[in-house]
């Protein structure tokens, strides 16, 4: 498998030269499975230029598009995705739940709502709504994908990959301290043994009780977890929209610093564009 990261920033888009490093576009990362499928997790932002690359290749698009949930930054991208604009695109959409209706308010409604001109049901691609993995694995071309319902208010979905013994772990929108919601345990669970591990890190340990409830994590409980779960490649995202560059940068030198001793051997923050072998 192989990720790469098209949108890293939470919340709201953050362009601007201060955030060049790490990027600015709204949570989107695919993963390519060892057949060549595509599974992209979430639409924000990041989609439009994925959208881009897809269509100047040229070739037709057949994907999986797995939606965490429904908040806006991770559904705004879809409109301007250009694969969706073409007749010989397929997409079957799976995730959480409720999101395919959410994804078809992004769109006019014909009732005049004005968030977008065109109408969900104006789209030429092909796209269908399979709602599998919330209720058990999903399984493509021999890969297992799992997921995990997570704290984060309305609801979230994590996944896990599973391919030839290799796992990958995508956790954003999740708040590991929320006091009465899914146990500790159950997040070591499933992220046990994974070989790369990309979970929220919105806030800063001084930062996180003025935001309980908010559905986020910071560094800190993300090196616990991996700890505890035996991860050593570990990837941190949904970073905030107003954390720039060198504040990012800051906030993984303390991560890397706290978890000295289990020297990890990967701790870094989750750059627009780059790529990770899994
Ligand atoms: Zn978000
Ligand atoms: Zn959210």
């Amino acid at each position: 498998m192989e990720v790469r990261f098209w949108g890293t920033r939470g919340s709201i888009p953050a362009p601007g030269p201060e955030t060049l490093e790490f990027g600015g576009n709204t949570t989107c990362v695919e993963v390519t499975l060892a057949s060549g499928r595509r599974v992209i997790i979430d639409a924000g932002t990041g989609l439009r230029l994925l959208g881009n690359e897809l269509q100047a290749r040229g070739e037709p698009v057949h994907l999986h598009l797995l939606l965490t949930h429904n908040h806006w930054d991770h559904l705004l991208g879809l409109p301007f995705f250009q694969p969706l604009y073409r007749e010989d695109t397929e997409i079957l959409v799976d995730g959480w739940p409720l999101a395919f209706q959410a994804m078809t308010r992004v769109f006019d409604d014909h009732m005049g709502d004005g968030f977008f001109p065109v109408a969900f049901d104006q789209l030429q691609a092909r796209i269908t709504f399979i709602n599998r993995v919330a209720r058990g694995p999903l399984v493509l071309d021999g890969v297992h994908i799992q997921a995990l319902p997570l704290n984060h208010p309305q609801g979230c979905l994590g996944f896990r990959f599973r391919e030839n013994g290799r796992g990958l772990v995508f956790i954003t929108d999740n708040e590991l301290g929320q006091k009465g919601g899914r146990p500790w345990q159950d997040f070591v669970h499933f992220v046990q043994g994974a070989d790369l591990l990309i979970h929220d890190a919105q806030y800063l340990p001084e930062e996180i009780e003025g935001h309980r409830g908010w559905g986020h994590s910071t560094f800190a409980e993300v090196v616990q977890l991996a700890r505890d779960a035996g991860v050593r490649r570990v990837l941190l995202t949904h970073h905030d929209p107003g954390r720039s560059d060198a504040q990012v940068q800051h906030l993984v030198a303390r991560a890397r610093e706290l978890a000295a001793g289990t020297a990890p051997e990967l701790l870094d923050a989750a750059r627009e564009g780059a790529v990770y072998p899994v």
